[in-house]
């Protein structure tokens, strides 16, 4: 079966840096399912995938315009400290949960400075080069459930 919409994939894959860093893996025995076609990975990653079966193995490196994006500097916040003063343990790193108009955004903050802190919602890979090296496992047809909610239940299709 070659790989189109509406298919279940199951991979394994290991996602590196331009630099050879590991960004992300799936476990051993714990491969990635994902629904083809309905933008559950990102575009360049999908577009690979199409038409090809189990067991191919491939690897492919995507742009961050067909991966999460370029980094936006409209995403980028300088607020006074004074805002955050909730916020007991305010250091670089941490993650920030915000209501804007668009939903609920996940901002890190990214720096410090005397009584303003900058806070950056861009993901964390955004503006990134992934390269992803896939081992297909699986394809199946994906099941009404998966179809109605828009991703994959795992090996056979059970609700997680
Ligand atoms: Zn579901």
């Amino acid at each position: 079966m070659n790989i189109t919409k509406d298919f279940v994939v199951e991979m394994d894959y290991i996602l590196t840096d331009k630099n050879g860093n590991v960004l992300d893996a799936s476990e051993k025995g714990e491969p990635l399912a994902y629904l083809h076609g309905h933008q559950n990975i990102v575009p360049g990653l999908e577009k690979e995938l199409e038409g090809r079966k189990a067991n191919d193995s491939f690897k492919v490196t995507v742009t961050p315009e067909e991966g999460y994006g370029p980094k936006r500097d409209e995403l980028l916040k300088e607020v006074p400290k004074a805002d955050l003063s909730g916020i007991p343990d305010l250091e670089v790193g941490l993650q920030l949960q915000a209501d804007t108009p668009y939903g609920v955004q996940v901002f890190e903050v990214t720096e410090i400075k005397g009584d303003t802190v900058v806070l950056d919602g861009n993901h964390p890979l955004a503006g990134e080069e992934l390269n992803f090296d896939i081992k297909i496992l699986s394809v199946r047809v994906a099941t009404s459930e998966e179809l109605t909610h828009g991703h994959a239940h795992g090996p056979h299709g059970h609700h997680h």
